[in-house]
This record gives structure tokens, sequence and C-alpha cells, in this order.
């Protein structure tokens, strides 16, 4: 199983969502069998009681599943059915883990985030990621989107549970993509100290990441590409714009153009195969 863990920075609602969808879209044109797995960082054991007014859409999986409503467009971009273990949360991490120790089946240890929430965050993502998403087929590549935004105390356990993933799985098996905003000041400037200050934040938790994706009112030139790159140690053709569009339909288009399907592939030691342009 290969991983693609997707985090944001800045701010939210900067499209890690539909990256995320994006990227698994690109894949899956390619040949690859995708799943996807969305972690939120909330207390609530999932989206049934949240008020669409300040969350969204609450969106429901074929077996009853009340979800973000990611998991609504993971489905609709990679045409899949995902069930509720496809949606991680807080709530139900610690429901897991609270379970387990009134069974008594830490036998006496302190149960702590580390390693017990830990483990169990690691053990969903495991199970989400290996769920059959065809008749007795797995999934070649599984989607990891964190909520959040890097810094945030509720998404540290999730970071944690990923840095350590990333230390034990081969180097081949795992790409970090972080997704951040790329602002154009009143002079028409790009700017990009948020970038660089966000990828920061993610290093001092032990994860370096091997794409960004710049969120950006037009598409980021070649020379704020290589500024990027000069500050974060991401080479510059890993540096992919996700540029404003009108329909988020057209965002895996644009992706391709960016080359990030190719950059992936690159990372993954993917054979890449020529993309099935149907789709478009
Ligand atoms: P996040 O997961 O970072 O919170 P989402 O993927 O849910 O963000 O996207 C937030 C909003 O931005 C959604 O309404 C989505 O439709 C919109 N969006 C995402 N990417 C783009 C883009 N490239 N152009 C225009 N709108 C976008």
């Amino acid at each position: 199983m290969k991983y693609i863990v997707v985090t944001g920075g800045v701010m939210s609602g900067l499209g890690k969502g539909i990256t995320t969808a994006s990227i698994g879209r690109l894949l899956k044109n390619r040949g690859y069998r995708v799943t996807a797995v969305k972690i939120d960082p909330y207390l609530n054991i999932d989206a049934g009681t949240m008020n669409p007014a300040q969350h969204g859409e609450v969106f429901v999986l074929s077996d009853g599943g009340e979800v973000d409503l990611d998991l609504g467009n993971y489905e609709r971009f990679l045409d899949i059915n995902l069930k509720s273990i496809h949606n991680i949360t807080t709530g139900k991490v610690y429901r897991n883990v609270i379970d387990k120790e009134r069974r008594g089946d830490y036998l006496g240890a302190t149960v702590q985030i580390i390693p017990h929430i830990t483990d169990e965050i690691r053990h969903c993502i495991a199970k989400a990621a290996q769920e059959e998403i065809e008749p007795g087929k797995q999934a070649d590549i599984c989607l990891v989107e964190v909520g959040g935004t890097v810094g945030d105390i509720e998404s540290m356990p999730f970071l944690e549970a990923i840095r350590q993933m990333h230390a034990e799985i081969a180097r081949e098996d795992m790409v970090l993509v972080h997704v951040t905003l790329v602002p154009v000041d009143t002079m028409g400037d790009l700017k990009t100290k948020p970038t660089q200050h966000s990828v920061k934040a993610l290093r001092e938790l032990g994860l370096h990441p091997d794409i960004i994706v710049g969120r950006c009112k037009v598409v980021i030139g070649p020379q704020t590409k290589k500024k990027i790159s000069a500050f974060t140690d991401v080479p510059a053709k890993a540096v992919i714009s996700a540029k404003d569009v009108p329909d988020i339909y057209h965002v895996p288009m644009e992706m391709e153009k960016e080359g990030i399907a190719d950059v992936v592939t690159g990372y993954l030691n993917l054979k890449n195969s020529e993309p099935d342009t149907e789709w478009y």
C-alpha cells in the first residue's frame, strides 16, 4: 500500500480536499486503484450532529455514515464508495481507546496520547486503506487528508502518527503533500512568506513536504517556484499551482498541466503510464 498524505498550512478552506480528490483522480486516470481517508481533528464522533451552516453539507455514505463533505468530493472525483471507517475523527479514536481501556486491553498500562492514541490512529488509517474498494480488490494507493491547519493543537496527535508512519514506511511508499496559500499583493507580486512559515511549522513536527501545492489567484511562475524551492528544499518541479478556477471539476486538469501526477508517481516509484484523457 502506498500513501499520499495531504496537510494544510496558513488557513483552512485552501482546497486540501479538492487537491486530495484531484491527485486521486489523476492517478486513477493512470490506471491505479485509489482510495481516500479523511481525518477530522474534532471531538464529534461524526459530522451528523454538526450545524451545516458552520460546517457545510453532511455527506451520507452507503453504510449510513454521516461524514464530512470532503468524502462526497472523493466519491464524485474517484467514482468509489467509501464507508464510515474512511472518516477518522478525534472522537472515534478516543472512543476506541477508552473502550479498550475499560475492557482492560492495555493490561494496566497508563494510557497516553503517545503511544496509545497515535497507535489507534495508525490502526484506523491502515484499516481504512486496506478496505476493499472493488469486490476482492484493495486499493494500490491511499490518500490521507489531514483536516485542520498545521500548528493547531487538535491535529498534533494525527501529525505525530503520520510522522511515525513516515519513519517506518519505505521512502517510495509515502509522499507528503502540503497545501498552502500564495497571496498576490497590491503590486501584483506573489508572496511566498506564508508558505515559508507553514513549511517551517510542519518541519518542527518532524515532517518534510515532498510536494507543495500553492493556492493562488494565478498560475505560480517559475521564479516564484524557484524561490519557494530555495526556502523549503522542495524541488521547483514539485511546487504546484492550484490557481482559482470557476468550477472545482477543472482543478484536476489544471493540476495535470502542472505535472503533479508525474511528480507523485516519480516519488512513489510507480510506472508512469499515459493518463486516460477520456475523463476530461
Ligand atoms: P480545505 O479542505 O482546505 O478546507 P476544500 O477542499 O474543502 O478546502 O475547499 C474549500 C473551498 O474552496 C471549497 O468551497 C472548494 O470548492 C473551493 N476550492 C478549492 N480549490 C479551489 C480552486 N482551485 N479554485 C476555486 N475554488 C476552489
